[in-house]
């Protein structure tokens, strides 16, 4: 049985995560949940899994947890500590990283610290901490298994022996106005922003998927996970979400991955990984597509996309301060305080601001992203 340890399993990510589980029974062992402010579902959660120790990060949501749970021998922690204690204390094969935002990212590092293979949803992490994370896992040799499905798609399109990759074509929706004009972009609500053709995610992937923000996260993640240059990380527009990306070989052969838009299928080829298994979950039919179309990006509407190629190939902390700057603008978004078309703004006038540097420990790295959020709220402050 693989031990597993969710972290963010009260997310979208997390819950799917437990329908993998669900799916294969007798195959992994849930040892360890952590959840933020939802106590009522993790409480659920924990009745169900049986885990050994439940991590609540919000103090006030982990008082109600231990009020309410009746599970005596369940160990339950507060807060990021409570988080890293019980991965040293509880061991597990796999973690998989569903938290959302840089707040993964000490958890990520400390997994890969105790040589504990990864199942990374969390894309925050590798694009502020990529060298962090890099480093931490080259000297366990813990492996890295991409859940993001164009990720997923990607590993599973690299032929391990290729000396010829020639790019990567990583596929995006486009998201809900990727056939609006400028003028209705700059109306856009959250309610609109937050239904997402395709998929459904958490409020803050989604929005980042309407920016195409997350595409350019994704641009950032497919350079750390991959070592491919940001020349070759190539953005094409697929509406269908049918494609989840594509790998190019010198000789001019592509191989592509195809499959429904259903996260539990990346979810669970991280999990079972090397193997594929066969599951309950439905099947691409074939005769129900229309078509597949692909268009190059316009950078134009979408300035998200343009700035997180120039922060990549800037590197050093240069994508820290993006990171920062956009989850502090996506929360201001979702909080009315600012508009849909000042997050591009405000997060490429945070990082205008800064002077990009190596990245010297993880306690410089949270420096660094405070730096960025205290920016982004005055940034907020100046345009309400
Ligand atoms: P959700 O918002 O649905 O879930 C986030 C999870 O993280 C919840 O369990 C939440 O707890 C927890 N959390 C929130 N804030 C904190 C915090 N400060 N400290 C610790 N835990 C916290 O997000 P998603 O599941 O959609 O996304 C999770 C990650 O996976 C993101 O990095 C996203 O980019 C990535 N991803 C998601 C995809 C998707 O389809 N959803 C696809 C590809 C990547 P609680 O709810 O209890 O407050
Ligand atoms: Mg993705």
């Amino acid at each position: 049985m693989k031990r597993l340890a969710i972290l963010g399993a009260t997310g979208s990510i997390g819950t799917q995560t437990l329908q993998v589980v669900d799916a294969f029974p007798g195959q992994f062992q849930v040892v360890i949940l952590a959840g933020h402010s939802n106590w009522q579902l993790l409480l659920r959660q924990a009745c169900q899994y049986h885990p050994s120790c439940v991590i609540i990060t919000e103090p006030s949501a982990y008082e109600k947890f231990k009020q309410e749970n009746a599970d005596k021998q369940l160990v339950v922690l507060c807060g990021m500590s409570g988080v890293l204690q019980a991965l040293e204390q509880f061991p597990v094969d796999m973690m998989v990283g569903a938290m959302s935002g840089a707040a993964g990212i000490e958890p990520t590092l400390k997994a890969l610290e105790l040589g504990i293979d990864l199942a990374l949803a969390n894309k925050e992490t590798l694009v502020s901490g990529g060298s962090l994370v890099r480093r931490a896992q080259q000297k366990s040799g813990a492996q890295i298994l991409p859940v993001d499905s164009e990720h997923s798609a990607i590993f599973q399109c690299i032929e391990p022996n290729s000396s010829c990759l020639h790019k990567i074509l990583l596929t995006a929706s486009g998201g809900p106005f990727r056939t609006w004009n400028k003028e209705q972009l700059s109306q856009v609500t959250k309610e609109q922003a937050l239904k997402h053709p395709n998929w459904s995610m958490g409020q803050k992937i989604t929005i980042d998927s309407a920016t195409l923000m997350n595409k350019g996260l994704e641009v950032i993640e497919a350079n750390w996970l991959f070592q491919v240059d940001y020349d070759h990380i190539q953005v094409l527009v697929h509406p269908q979400s049918v494609v989840h990306s594509m790998v190019e070989y010198g000789d001019g052969t592509v191989l592509a991955h195809l499959g429904k838009a259903d996260m539990r299928i990346p979810i669970q080829y991280a999990l079972t990984w090397p193997q594929r298994q066969g599951n309950p979950f439905p099947k691409l039919d074939f005769t129900q597509l229309a078509g597949l179309e692909f268009f190059a990006p316009d950078y134009e509407k979408f300035p998200a996309l343009a700035l997180a190629y120039d922060v990549g190939r800037t590197g050093k902390s240069a994508p820290a301060i993006l990171n920062g700057a956009n989850e502090v603008a996506v929360a201001a978004f979702l909080q009315d305080k600012i508009g849909f078309m000042d997050i591009p703004a405000l997060v490429a006038q945070v990082v205008g601001c800064h002077n990009p540097i190596e990245i010297e420990s993880f306690a410089h790295l949270i420096e660094l992203d405070q730096w960025a959020r205290q920016q982004a709220w005055q940034y907020v402050q100046q345009h309400q």
